[in-house]
């Protein structure tokens, strides 16, 4: 089995420690997943730590899973959603669409999740905007683990989530001093981060900070834990468009970028959130260097 390992970068989004493991140097995909970012764990007081104030996006969908704590969603189409633990918010953002993300002001005092972006192909990423949320997704439960499955199926039990790219994404807990074997669609590409505790996967131990790749070709997994672990499981079939990430874009040329970066600028086409109070995000500056993204998820 060949498993390639991508060091995941820490960064801070507001007073929110980040660990942003895609895009990686040398891998910028997972089928059509192009960002992972894990936020936290992260406990709390007074100050509410997520206030990400309206920004726009385009090209992708926004995939937003809990292990612990709230989010707010309000976006330009006037959704609102109160997302916790267990529950799912998906943005497909089609050609233009802004939102906002905070902690509303009852709270648990920890905050513990990932935001995931799955590039829409070119059939979908000029369409219309749209937001669900989903209260609950669907749990399987196995020998030595439950799996908890956002988006796609896994071993038949499937989500209710929007996807246009064929898909998987879900959260495997393992019990402590537990194995827990999981069927994988061979055609996918798969990736694998820890999202806490310890894991092995057939018997390889995960380092914690590290995004793992499985290329396609793989029936099953088997996942392991000594104290118990939850482990995010991504994967698709490689996604077959070149894609250029800027900010919270994705696109296919510099051309679109600068064009999105305008309307954004001049408040045309991605609208506006009107639930949220406060300034909303400026777009950075433009360089030459358009390969960088530097998302505020
Ligand atoms: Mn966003």
């Amino acid at each position: 089995m060949t498993i390639a390992s991508y060091f995941a970068r820490e960064v801070r989004l507001g007073e929110i420690p980040v660990l942003r493991a895609l895009p990686a140097i040398g891998r910028r995909t997972i089928g059509p997943w192009c960002f992972i970012d894990r936020f936290g764990p992260l406990s709390f007081t007074d100050a509410r730590p997520m206030d990400v104030a309206p920004h726009p996006h385009m090209g992708l969908q926004t995939i937003t899973w809990l292990l612990e704590g709230e989010i707010v969603h309000d976006d330009s189409l006037g959704s609102e959603a109160l997302l916790r633990p267990g529950g799912l918010n998906v943005m497909t953002s089609g050609a233009a669409i802004a939102h906002a993300e905070q902690t509303p002001r009852a709270h648990t005092g920890h905050l513990h999740g990932v935001q995931l972006w799955t590039a829409l192909p070119e059939s979908h990423r000029h369409g219309s905007p749209s937001f669900q949320h989903l209260a609950e997704v669907p749990m399987a439960e196995w020998p030595g683990g439950i799996a908890r499955i956002f988006s796609g199926s896994v071993g038949g039990v499937a989500s209710a989530a929007p996807h246009v790219s064929p898909i998987v994404g879900a959260d495997l807990q393992v019990h402590p001093t537990s194995r827990l074997s999981i069927p994988m669609d061979a055609s996918y590409e798969h990736g694998v981060l820890i999202l806490s505790g310890d894991a092995a996967i057939d018997d390889q131990p995960l380092e914690a900070r590290t995004l793992y790749y499985i290329e396609p070709g793989r029936a099953e997994a088997t996942v392991s834990s000594r104290d118990g672990a939850r482990v995010l499981l991504i994967g698709g079939a490689p996604f077959q468009e070149r894609i250029l990430m800027w900010w919270n874009f994705v696109a296919r040329t510099p051309e679109e970028i600068r064009a999105a970066r305008e309307e954004w600028t001049e408040h045309r086409r991605f609208g506006e959130v009107t639930a949220y109070r406060g300034a909303r995000l400026e777009a950075p500056e433009l360089t030459t260097r358009l390969a960088a993204p530097n998302p505020v998820s």
